[in-house]
């Protein structure tokens, strides 16, 4: 692994490539990675790269969001079979039916979307600044898609609007149950339940912490607890066991797993480095309406 390593190194080096990984991956990737984090942070740090090329260490989505932002730069994803499941639930016409039945309403899209999804929306969220976006908006109702209970979770955050949801999700967050919560928390009485807001809200609310992957990792952190149960992608709880042994941390259940994040390898990584193959493109109009409603976002984000 480690020639594996230095060969991935190298070549970062002579093509000036920048590997940005999101957190569900592979552990093995944040040892060739520059930046690691959740979907907030890696758009911001696509914005920001001097780099020639972007290799993207996510799904789908993400490495096109880094094409719209950074649209000289050549972005490349190791396995082109890592989709995102929420994201395909909803397509572009699926979006226009959906928008035609509340005409005039503002539309707010998770940034778990296509590119021409996001070119008909008008702002753009991650679920780190989610609250903060759809505040930003001053409507009395808004849209929401494709994720139904983060923008449920959205909704009961601030009280004052209506959030109108697509009736998308995420299959991974999807599979813990109220239970399960419940069950954890007569093993481990003294550990606060952490959760993420694409979870069902009847989780959330059992929840002690509800937040994004940053959030749930920053509250650990800083958090006096020792012992603390996750309720979102395994990668976290790798991730936070890793780097912090002198704390607990119990992933509610092992079947919380996002297959598509775990596609690419350190092999992959070589390969579509050293080939520069499975290049993301966007297409030249749809990205610069994508990236009206990426901006938005990232303008509020600061
Ligand atoms: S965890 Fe869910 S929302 Fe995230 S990439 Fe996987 S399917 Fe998509």
């Amino acid at each position: 692994m480690n020639e594996l390593i230095e060969k991935i190194n190298k070549l970062k080096k002579e093509k000036n490539a920048v590997i940005l990984a999101h957190c569900y991956q592979n552990e093995e990737i944040d040892l060739v990675a520059d930046y690691v984090g959740d979907s907030l942070y890696l758009s911001q740090m696509a914005a920001k790269t001097n780099a020639d090329i972007i290799l993207f260490a996510g799904v789908y989505f993400m490495a096109q969001t880094a094409k719209i932002l950074s649209p000289d730069k050549k972005v490349l994803l190791p396995r082109l079979e890592s989709g995102c499941r929420m994201a395909d639930m909803i397509s572009l016409n699926q979006l226009r039916e959906f928008k035609s039945k509340y005409p005039d309403i503002p539309t707010v899209c998770y940034i778990n979307s296509t590119a021409e999804v996001k070119s008909e929306c008008d702002m753009c969220c991650t679920s780190s600044n989610a609250v903060k976006v759809v505040k930003s908006m001053n409507a009395e109702k808004i849209l929401f898609l494709p994720d139904t209970y983060l923008g449920k979770w959205v909704e009961a955050q601030l009280g004052n609007l209506e959030v109108i949801t697509y009736p998308g999700f995420c299959p991974t967050h999807l599979q813990i149950r109220p239970e399960d919560i419940e069950n954890a928390r007569a093993e481990y009485p003294n550990a606060p339940v952490l959760a993420h807001p694409e979870c069902h809200q009847a989780v959330t609310k059992l929840a002690d912490y509800v937040g994004s992957t940053t959030g749930i990792m920053k509250y650990a952190i800083e958090s006096d607890k020792k012992q603390f149960i996750i309720a979102t992608e395994k990668g976290v709880v790798d991730r936070l066991k890793r780097d912090y042994p002198e704390k607990e941390f119990i992933l509610i259940k092992e079947s919380i797993v996002c297959p598509n994040m775990k596609w690419h390898t350190l092999t992959d990584i070589y390969n579509a480095l050293d080939k520069e193959e499975h290049e993301i493109n966007v297409d030249k109009e749809i990205a610069s309406k994508a990236l009206n409603c990426i901006d938005r976002m990232l303008e509020v984000s600061k």
